[in-house]
C-alpha cells in the first residue's frame, strides 16, 4: 500500500474525546512539551503537560518522561523521539514569543486572543498577560472539558480571562465564538499550531476566510503548516504503538490532498503581510539544530506570523 493508500480514519463531523482518534495528537504534543519542561536546558516551561498528559493513563504517563526510558535499547529511536520533542519546544517557543509580542503595550498591545483547536495548550494558565487580556480557546467539547477538569483538580486558575469555546472547526465556530463574548471590531491575535492537516482543506479555506473577516486592522496570525509524511514521524508513532500500546496513526487522522492552499500564500493575498521561517533553520537558531544523519526522516513544517493590514 502506498502513503496515498492509506485508509483514512476520518469521516465528516467525527468527535472525539481526549485519547481518541485527533484527541490524542493534542496528548502527543502535550507530552513532549513535558520532556523539555522536564529537561536540562528547557527552551519553554509548561509545568502543566505532565498532568495534563499523565491523568490519560499509565501508557501515557511514560510518554512524558525525559529520559524517554520507554525507548530503552533503541538508541535510533530515542534519536528520532528527541528530534520530535525539540521541535515541538521550538514551535511552542515560537508561538509563546508570538503572542507575548502581540499583546506587549509596547507592540500591538491586542487583549483579544483566539486560540483555535487549542487542545491542551496551557497558554491561557502559563503565560504572564497584560491585565484584562481575553483568551478564547476553541475545540471540541470533550477536549476542552478535559483540560479544565484536569487543571481544576490540581488547583490551577486560568492567568487570562479565558473562554472555552467548545465547537468543531468544520462547524459555524464563529458564532459560537462571537456567542463567548468575541469582538471582531478589536484586534485580535489568532493561533492555529497543530491544527491545518486536520482540516479537510475546503475547512482550512474557511477556516482562513473566516479569521480575516473577524479580524480588525492590526490584528495578528500565527500558523503552522507541517508536512507529517517523513520516515522518522512515521516510525515514532509505530513505536509509539509497539512500546506503549498507544495507537495514534498520525497520517491516517490527516488530510493528504495535495491541492490544499499554501497558508503563506493564502494570506498574503487576503491583505496579511506575512513573514514565515522554515522549522529546521529555526531549530538550529534555538539551539536545537536536527542532527545531519536525521534531516531526510525528521518532520518538516514553516512557522509563520501575518498583521492585517
Ligand atoms: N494546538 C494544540 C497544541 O499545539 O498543543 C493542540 C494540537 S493537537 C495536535 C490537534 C488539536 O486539534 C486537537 O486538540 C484536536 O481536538 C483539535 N482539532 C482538530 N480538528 C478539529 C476540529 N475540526 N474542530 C475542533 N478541534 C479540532
Amino acid at each position: 500500500m502506498t502513503d496515498l493508500d492509506l485508509p483514512s480514519l476520518r469521516t465528516a463531523g467525527d468527535s472525539w474525546d481526549i485519547t481518541e482518534s485527533v484527541g490524542a495528537t493534542a496528548l502527543a504534543v502535550a507530552a513532549s512539551r513535558a520532556v523539555e519542561t522536564a529537561g536540562p536546558d528547557p527552551l519553554i516551561r509548561d509545568e502543566f503537560a505532565v498532568h495534563l498528559v499523565s491523568a490519560a493513563g499509565p501508557a501515557w504517563a511514560r510518554l512524558t518522561d525525559a529520559e524517554m526510558a520507554w525507548l530503552d535499547g533503541d538508541e535510533h529511536g530515542q534519536r528520532i523521539h528527541r528530534v520530535g520533542c525539540d521541535y515541538q519546544a521550538v514551535r511552542t517557543h515560537y508561538f509563546d514569543e508570538f503572542l507575548a509580542a502581540a499583546t506587549a503595550d509596547a507592540g500591538a498591545g491586542i487583549r483579544q486572543v483566539v486560540i483555535l483547536a487549542a487542545g491542551l495548550d496551557s497558554r491561557a494558565y502559563r503565560l504572564q498577560w497584560p491585565s484584562g487580556t481575553a483568551v478564547y480557546e476553541i475545540d471540541q467539547p470533550k477536549v476542552l472539558e478535559y483540560k479544565a477538569r484536569i487543571l481544576g483538580s490540581h488547583g490551577v486558575r486560568p492567568a487570562a480571562n479565558r473562554h472555552s469555546v467548545a465547537v468543531d472547526l468544520r462547524d459555524d465556530w464563529p458564532a459560537a465564538l462571537v456567542g463567548a463574548g468575541f469582538d471582531p471590531v478589536r484586534p485580535t491575535a489568532w493561533l492555529a499550531e497543530g491544527l491545518l492537516a486536520y482540516l479537510p482543506s475546503d475547512a482550512q479555506d474557511r477556516l482562513f476566510e473566516m479569521c480575516t473577516a473577524l479580524s480588525a486592522p492590526g490584528s495578528q496570525f500565527a500558523v503552522e503548516a507541517f508536512n507529517l509524511k517523513v520516515t522518522g514521524n512515521k516510525q515514532r508513532w509505530n513505536r509509539m504503538r509497539d512500546r506503549l500500546g498507544l495507537d495514534v496513526n498520525v497520517e491516517a487522522l490527516t488530510y493528504q490532498e495535495p491541492h490544499r492552499s499554501d497558508p503563506a500564500r493564502w494570506l498574503a493575498e487576503h491583505g496579511w503581510q506575512v513573514d514565515s521561517v522554515d522549522n529546521h533553520p529555526e531549530m538550529a537558531r534555538r539551539g536545537r539544530p536536527v542532527p545531519q544523519d536525521l534531516i531526510e526522516e525528521a518532520i518538516t513544517s514553516r512557522l509563520m506570523r501575518g498583521v492585517r493590514q
